[in-house]
């Protein structure tokens, strides 16, 4: 047994010892009678009769030690400004921000919905709320106001966090019409509305208790406000998942826990030090946000940046220079903006001095192999792919470096982290898995601390949605499909509802993405199930094309379509084969960059893809739609 087996067996051995040695990360201000109660099952509650502060930790605790160093660095490439916040400014703000929102009458337990974008004043507000002992929900700036509504509605918060405007690549996005579109949808009436003014619009708002923060904000420059000593299973937030699936779902979290859990991930997983400077480019209003801008490394002693801009502005070089500018050290974003990076000039990358970087991260998708290699070549740094959920807030595999540095293996985000019993399992029979046998990646009972308590207001719709199995061992099902090795490496294959049938096998439709994405032609691909009453499910694929100009004739895109389909028959054979290989010039995603596979697979099979409250850009659809229908020559079929 290597270290990380033993301590991975321990965290599930024996969790209560596991955890209460890794409580001792955080402050308690009583400490907790009873590390894990397990007395009512899906349910768990860590660190009971524990009275703590998500805000004292990721603030106050540092100012002792750290007050002079930088707990937060502003970066926006929208609007032109850099700002830097050590943790005595950051404490400072923070103050005024809890201070206002209890003088509009915030109270512990209640909800403040943030709908921002990315700005420290989104940071200001969340630690603010934690301070309070309120439940932030923080919605992603720029959702559509019926996305809003739904969200005001469920929440039914006491106070709305926004600001003017967004921007986004350039262009401005108003707030004003989608705030007041939102709130007179919602039957829920929220009391107030306080309003961050970047003067980026000249529209007002014109919500009913409008209040504006700046006034507010010099009124309490010198406030101090208390924390609120909440128990460990207190609310801290609700945040909804992304939406790929259908209809989001409110995940609550609780205090303690995702303290420990977060403090733990940052050594073990991570291998942040007090001091270092972290730069995860996602937004706040995503669960990487919550957890790696804004929690872990301040909860940690870390500097984190805080970007507003894309990744290709004014040019594809940006994030590095701002490597070799910061002397960032660890760095967290998704595949999605690797693949568009790959896109750009590979000098810009070489131009800046990295040799502060010492780890990327990335999750939330799977991390293709050409994109892996050319990564992990380009920068001559470990690339740690990590897997987890809005739900679990924190990875559920991954190669822990801080604990042991396994050898990666391409196409696979590692291992179990601890504290995960992580098991794969026939959909059907519900039996474990033997290695190299595919099935549902599951999870035992309990769920580690940092997990989601329950659903927000819906105790029965976490038990129904998650778990299954005997009630005193139930297990939770993360909806992905996978395949574990000998060595207990896990490869995910795709979400459960992405998996086809073809004749009888099995397929996720990852496997086909990657043979895919191995053909250098392909940028990016996604593939979708069909019925088709010969075969049950034939695989329809739409591809993005690194170089769509050179493809143009007919005649090119029926050769490379052979091609690309002769490329699956080598790599998995030929039930895997696509029946098509479309091309289109961009692909269905969610808002964080999430292939929207049921709305193509809808679409092939001329059904309506149904509501989709968190598409990007919904002509995509139109795309999708146009390369159906489109008179393409059928291609050669080969052998
Ligand atoms: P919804 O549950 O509302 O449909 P969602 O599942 O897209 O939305 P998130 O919680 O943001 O919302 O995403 C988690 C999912 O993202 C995982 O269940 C998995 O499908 C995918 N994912 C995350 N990280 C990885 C990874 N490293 N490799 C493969 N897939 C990943
Ligand atoms: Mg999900």
């Amino acid at each position: 047994m290597t270290r990380y087996h033993e301590f991975h067996r321990h965290s599930i051995d024996e969790p209560e010892a596991f955890w209460r040695n890794e409580a001792t990360r955080i402050h308690w201000e009583t400490p907790f009678h009873t590390v894990l109660d397990r007395s009512n099952p899906p349910f768990a509650r860590w660190f009971v009769g524990g009275r703590t502060n998500l805000c004292h930790n990721a603030v106050d605790r540092h100012l002792a030690q750290r007050a002079q160093q930088n707990a937060l660095i502003y970066v926006s490439t929208e609007t032109g400004i850099e700002r830097k916040y050590t943790y005595a400014e950051l404490y400072a703000e923070v103050n005024r921000m809890a201070a206002v929102m209890r003088a509009l009458g915030v109270k512990r337990g209640e909800r403040v919905l943030i709908y921002l974008p990315m700005i420290p004043e989104a940071v200001f507000a969340m630690l603010a709320c934690a301070r309070l002992g309120a439940v932030h929900s923080v919605v992603f700036g720029g959702f559509a106001a019926p996305n809003l509504a739904a969200r005001i509605d469920d929440a039914q918060p006491v106070l709305i966090v926004t600001a003017d405007a967004g921007a986004r690549a350039g262009k401005v996005i108003d707030y004003a019409p989608l705030i007041d579109e939102a709130l007179s949808r919602a039957a829920h009436k929220t009391p107030r509305v306080l309003l961050i003014d970047r003067q980026l619009t000249p529209e007002k708002l014109v919500a009913p208790y409008l209040v504006d923060y700046e006034p507010l904000r010099e009124q309490f420059f010198h406030a101090h406000v208390q924390c609120e000593w909440l128990e460990s299973n207190e609310p801290s937030y609700v945040l909804y998942t992304s939406g790929t699936t259908g209809r989001p779902k409110g995940v609550q979290r609780d205090v303690g826990g995702y303290a420990v859990a977060l403090a733990a991930s940052m050594e073990y997983i991570f291998q942040g030090q007090p001091g270092d400077t972290m730069f995860t480019a996602s937004d706040v209003g995503w669960v990487v946000g919550h957890s790696y801008i804004v929690y872990a490394p301040l909860l940690a002693g870390l500097t984190t940046v805080m970007y507003e801009g894309t990744p290709i502005r004014p040019d594809g070089g940006i994030w590095w220079r701002l490597v070799q500018k910061y002397g960032i050290n660890l760095m967290f974003t998704a595949p999605t903006a690797l693949r568009v990076l790959k896109k750009q000039d590979p000098a810009l990358l070489k131009q800046a001095d990295l040799s502060s970087l010492r780890t990327l991260f990335l999750a939330g998708e799977p991390l293709d192999e050409p994109t892996a290699t050319w990564i992990a070549q380009a920068l001559g740094k470990p690339v740690v792919d990590n897997f987890w959920q809005t739900e679990t807030g924190w990875p559920i595999l991954a190669i822990q470096r801080g604990v042991e540095a396994l050898p990666q293996k391409l196409g696979s985000p590692g291992v179990p982290v601890y504290g995960y019993q992580l098991s794969l399992r026939n959909e059907l029979t519900g039996e474990a898995c033997a290695p190299g046998e595919k099935g549902v990646v599951t999870l035992g009972y309990p769920l580690p601390p940092g997990c989601m308590s329950t659903v927000w207001g819906d105790d029965s719709r976490f038990a129904s949605t998650y778990w299954s199995g005997a009630p005193d061992q139930p297990s939770y099902s993360t909806f992905d499909w996978g395949i574990q090795d000998d060595d207990g490496y896990v490869t995910i294959l795709g979400r459960t509802d992405d998996v086809i049938n073809v004749a009888g096998h099995r397929l996720g439709t990852r496997e086909i993405e990657e043979a895919l994405l191995s053909h250098k032609a392909v940028a990016e691909v996604a593939v979708v199930g069909v019925t088709d009453p010969v075969k049950g499910q034939v695989a329809l694929a739409f591809t993005v094309l690194r170089d769509a100009a050179r493809y143009e004739a007919d005649d090119a895109r029926a050769a490379l379509e052979t091609e690309l389909t002769a490329t699956v028959d080598r790599q998995l054979g030929a039930i895997a084969r696509p029946a098509r290989v479309h091309v289109v010039a961009m692909l269905p995603k969610t808002r964080s960059g999430k292939l929207l596979r049921r709305a193509i697979a809808a679409l092939a099979e001329g059904r309506d893809p149904g509501d989709l409250p968190t598409i990007e850009d919904p002509s995509a659809l139109q795309l999708i739609r146009d390369a159906l229908t489109a008179q393409i020559p059928v291609p050669v079929p080969h052998r």
